[in-house]
């Protein structure tokens, strides 16, 4: 296995949530020390219900949220606490809606160059060269960089965004449902445009998406978070075919929703939603789990090493 591109060790993050003038707030632990290394090249998928904590995961990896604690490494360098823009160097975003994340009132070459320029140290030329050269990686004209947002459509938009994103040649994307706002015959050519970037340019990527078709086809390793922890992450292909946590394989018999961004609606384990203010004790899974047994809910399970990845359970020994 090649050298970690990057590595998450122990991150978490908590927040205090008003209850209103007479309550004190209650602490939420949205991430819980999370764990991981992605090899340079590859593809992590990150996949869980709606407030799961992974988009909490992204902001903080992207530097956009300050974690309660642990480490961010890309090639070895500490993220926490870098500059801003030595980090955007190392690391970039793709979001859910292009359109949001774009400037209506720039043309599409500005809102490319915009990293470049934030840089401060680049010429005028190189600027001009860079984004040609990611406009046309993203397969998009000159003449397209002259428009504004709401002149392009919805898959143009996010090419834009992907282009914006490569334009300072980063080691790492953070692709956060980029494709969810699309329309079906959209999604497939945004994802074969982000597998032909990673294929040719070297990126990693992380791969949030409630949408697991899409995460089977685009993942090297899948993680699945549940209530800010990851409970099962292995090689995407053994994950699929033999889901080995009791959560995994609810989501894996979910019906997906056809309406895009509303996460994953049903996973078949009745109506205690997960609440992360309110984390059961043992397994935090257990008030939802059909397997559960005597001593998930005193005890919480420890991580179990498997061949191709790993499992927070009690019945994966
Ligand atoms: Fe279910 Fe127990 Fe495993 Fe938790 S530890 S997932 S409750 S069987």
């Amino acid at each position: 296995m090649s050298t970690p591109a990057i590595e998450v060790w122990g991150l978490r993050r908590e927040f205090r949530a008003s209850q209103g003038l007479f309550a004190p707030p209650r602490r939420v632990v949205a991430v819980d020390d999370v764990s991981f290394s992605v090899p340079a090249g590859s593809v992590l998928g990150v996949v869980g219900e709606s407030g799961c904590g992974k988009t909490t995961l992204a902001r903080m990896i992207l530097g956009l949220l300050e974690p309660s604690g642990g480490e961010v490494l890309v090639d070895g360098k500490r993220l926490v606490g870098m500059d801003r823009l030595a980090r955007a160097r190392l690391i970039q975003p793709v979001f859910q809606d292009p359109f949001s994340s774009l400037n209506p009132r720039r043309r599409v070459r500005d809102i490319i160059a915009m990293p470049l320029v934030a840089q401060g140290n680049v010429t005028t030329s190189e600027i001009g060269r860079r984004v040609a050269e990611s406009l046309e990686r993203v397969g998009l004209s000159t003449e397209q960089g002259t428009r504004f947002p709401s002149q392009l459509s919805g898959g143009q938009r996010q090419r834009v965004a992907i282009a914006r994103a490569l334009v300072l040649r980063p080691r790492i994307v953070v692709c956060d449902e980029p494709t969810s706002a699309l329309d079906v015959s959209v999604q497939a050519q945004i994802l074969n445009l982000l597998a032909e970037l990673r294929r040719d340019l070297g990126l990693t990527y992380i791969f949030i998406s409630h949408n697991l078709a899409v995460v089977e086809h685009v993942a090297s390793e899948v993680a699945v978070m549940y209530l800010g922890r990851i409970v099962e992450k292995r090689e995407s292909e053994a994950l699929f075919r033999d889901p080995r946590h009791p959560y995994t394989r609810a989501l894996l018999g979910s019906v997906l929703t056809p309406e895009p961004g509303l996460g994953v609606p049903d996973v078949g384990l009745g109506d205690i939603m997960p609440d992360p203010a309110n984390i059961p004790p043992g397994c935090r899974f257990h008030p939802r789990c059909p397997a559960c047994f005597a001593p998930c809910a005193a005890t919480g399970p420890r991580i179990t090493s498997l061949e191709d990845g790993l499992v927070e359970c009690h019945l994966a020994g």
